[in-house]
């Protein structure tokens, strides 16, 4: 699962003495060689100019760790190339994946609180604290979060999957959605289900949460009995959704890094 490593230890407080390395991003894009995946040597990033002020990420394995966004005047190195996150999924270690989803909301995070949303001063970062404030009316931004539902429904022997209208390649998962202002995650549960497959649940169980950098999604996950109901899915969300047992040909994930997958293949009934 997508997830910082144990043995990582936040900092809020670039290390300048100790040569960090540096997570440039654009989006969920990460300026990594081309040749084998890795962040641009240190001493090759010193040398350009038109670099942001970096933020802090942490260290882990020895090594720290700072982000910063690169802008579209951003000069790319020679052999260097702007990667999406989710195209290094299998093919760099997951908790070398863990710190790169942090340091990518950290950069988004300082690229869309450049100026006051209120008054549009310039926003001052708060020393000691993953804060902007600014100076003028005082407002404060933090890193962004936003909190989402993913529920797996079961009735009897099987479970309820879904392929959401926008996903690509269409793939059956469970069913998921944003939390909206003023509701638990609970109720975001239950009005989701009715909303996109038109069912009841009850007896919702946490299965786990994960953090989901695209571009900073806290999903929190459960299990849900079935209540009562028949599908009657929603064309602007769900394409299809149906009931998955035994018989069936359950989904294939590519990679184990999301929670959607974890959840999934919790419930696959054993192989035949
Ligand atoms: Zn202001």
């Amino acid at each position: 699962m997508l997830h910082t490593p144990a043995d990582f230890l936040p900092m809020q407080v670039p290390d300048r003495a100790a040569g960090a390395w540096t997570f440039v991003c654009r989006g969920d894009k990460l300026l990594l060689r081309e040749a084998d995946l890795s962040l641009p040597e240190p001493a090759l990033l010193a040398a350009l100019t038109a670099l942001d002020r970096p933020h802090a990420v942490g260290s882990w394995a020895g090594r720290h760790y700072q982000a910063l966004h690169a802008g579209p005047d951003f000069p790319l190195p020679p052999g260097h190339a702007f990667i999406g996150l989710r195209a290094l999924f299998g093919a760099v270690p997951d908790g070398f994946l863990g710190v790169a989803g942090r340091a990518i909301q950290l950069a988004e995070w300082a690229r869309t609180h450049r100026y006051c949303g209120a008054c549009a001063t310039p926003m001052a970062q708060l020393a000691g604290e993953r804060c902007f404030q600014c100076p003028a009316c005082g407002m404060s931004a933090y890193p962004r979060i936003s909190p989402a539902m993913m529920v797996l429904i079961r009735r009897g022997d099987t479970v309820l999957l879904a392929q959401h209208a926008n996903a690509p390649g269409g793939r059956y998962t469970a069913l998921a959605g944003f939390v909206e202002a003023g509701e638990s995650v609970e109720e975001a549960v239950h009005r989701e289900v009715h909303e996109e497959v038109g069912l009841r649940v009850h007896k919702l169980r946490y299965f786990g949460s994960q953090s989901w950098p695209f571009p900073h999604s806290l999903m929190i996950a459960y299990t849900a009995d079935y209540l009562d109901g028949d599908i009657r899915t929603d064309p602007a969300e769900i394409a299809e959704a149906r009931w998955f047992g035994a018989g069936d040909a359950w989904p294939d994930f590519a990679h184990t890094v999301s929670i959607a997958a974890e959840l999934v293949n919790a419930h696959r009934p054993p192989q035949r």
